[in-house]
């Protein structure tokens, strides 16, 4: 169970990873809600999202992230990419409605934002999608924290107040320590930290650490939330070092499981399973062999592997039509928690 053949970050003994398969997400936002309840139900935290789902494409949240910079130059980690901070348009207002009054009082008004028309906020593009009918597509991308191999949110904070901590490689802020410069929001290009303007310190998800350590009130081990409340089960939570878990085996064995947005260059622990759409309609309704979703989208989102992870799952699904077996369309439709959830395999270490 040694990890030879996997890049972990220097110090760390093992790193935690989620996989995501993108083809059973139904945007439910029940992860997102979960993560709510849990993480972000305090002062300042109200337009955080930690776990986000958003529409692809479409702009995401904050609105056109990918636009905003961070990251490294290269694969040598030795220069940062310049970054900038969104702003709070980017985030999307609070809006506020009057509940008590439409839903307790029986105020006859429509249930509106109070404060103003919106004009931008998280989901603003939800299932919009691309193309034209009837060979429109979209997907659905829950996104967290990638807790980077290479983070180079930790690099940017001049006060060592965000690291990579040793055992499981997860990422966290050390609110003692910190003092809100806001560093690390410019140089995480997944713009995956938030600064708390009431307390004055960043903040991002931590995934669950209390949960995966045995902490919570029956001292049992748990997979962070938005893993256990997910409707579908997509998510994967484990070590990437576990080399008889699933997790390696997507990303390491068969290469299907991909980081989002590998130039970055900041080695992300969150991996996807590209999604697989039907083929194109003609006018008349008859298929034609066209991906609905252009390769060129998900290259743009994956890098060129999506081609061989694609083909790979392309390859392995018609094998199991004839008839065949495959391990790698076995462990895509496991649903065995003792799988999907490999957590205290390294504890007699
Ligand atoms: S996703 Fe961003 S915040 Fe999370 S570890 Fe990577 S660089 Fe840091
Ligand atoms: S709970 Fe699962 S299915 Fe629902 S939006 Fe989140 S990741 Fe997707």
């Amino acid at each position: 169970m040694a990890h030879d053949d996997v890049e972990i970050a220097d110090g760390v003994d093992h790193q935690v990873a989620m996989v995501m398969d993108l083809n059973k997400c139904i945007g439910c936002q029940t992860c997102t809600v979960a993560c709510e309840t849990l993480w972000t139900e305090r002062e300042g935290t109200e337009y955080m999202y930690w776990n986000n789902v958003e529409t692809r494409p479409g702009s995401g949240y904050p609105r056109d992230w990918e636009s905003k910079g961070g990251g490294w130059e290269s694969a040598e980690h030795n220069e940062r990419s310049v970054g900038e901070i969104p702003s709070q348009q980017d985030y999307g207002e609070n809006w506020e409605f009057d509940h008590e009054g439409i839903l307790k009082e029986g105020e006859d008004k429509a249930l509106k934002p109070e404060n103003g028309d919106p004009e931008w906020g998280p989901n603003w593009d939800e299932d919009q999608g691309a193309g034209e009918h009837p060979n429109n597509y979209y997907f659905y991308m829950p996104r967290i924290c990638n807790h980077c191999t290479h983070p180079s949110c930790v690099e940017a904070c001049p006060r060592k107040a965000i690291y990579k901590r040793e055992e499981d490689g997860v990422v966290l802020v050390d609110q003692e320590r910190c003092r809100g410069y806001r560093y690390c929001v410019e140089g995480c290009p997944y713009k995956k930290v938030y600064y708390n303007a009431v307390t004055k310190n960043s903040e991002k998800c931590v995934f669950c650490y209390p949960r995966i350590e045995g902490e919570g009130p029956d001292d049992e081990v748990h997979p962070p939330a938005c893993a256990d409340q997910c409707t579908t089960q997509l998510r994967l939570v484990g070590y990437l070092d576990d080399q008889d878990g699933p997790i390696y085996k997507l990303v390491e064995q068969y290469e299907v499981a991909l980081p989002l947005h590998p130039e970055y260059q900041t080695t992300p622990n969150v991996y996807y399973i590209p999604p697989v759409a039907p083929p194109q309609h003609s006018e008349d309704g008859e298929s034609v062999d066209v991906e609905r979703i252009p390769r060129s989208y998900l290259e743009e989102l994956f890098g060129e592997q999506v081609n061989d992870a694609l083909d790979t799952i392309e390859r392995e699904r018609a094998k199991v039509e004839r008839g065949g077996h495959s391990e790698l369309m076995e462990i895509l439709q496991d649903k065995n928690p003792a799988q999907q959830y490999r957590l205290e395999v390294f504890d007699d270490d």
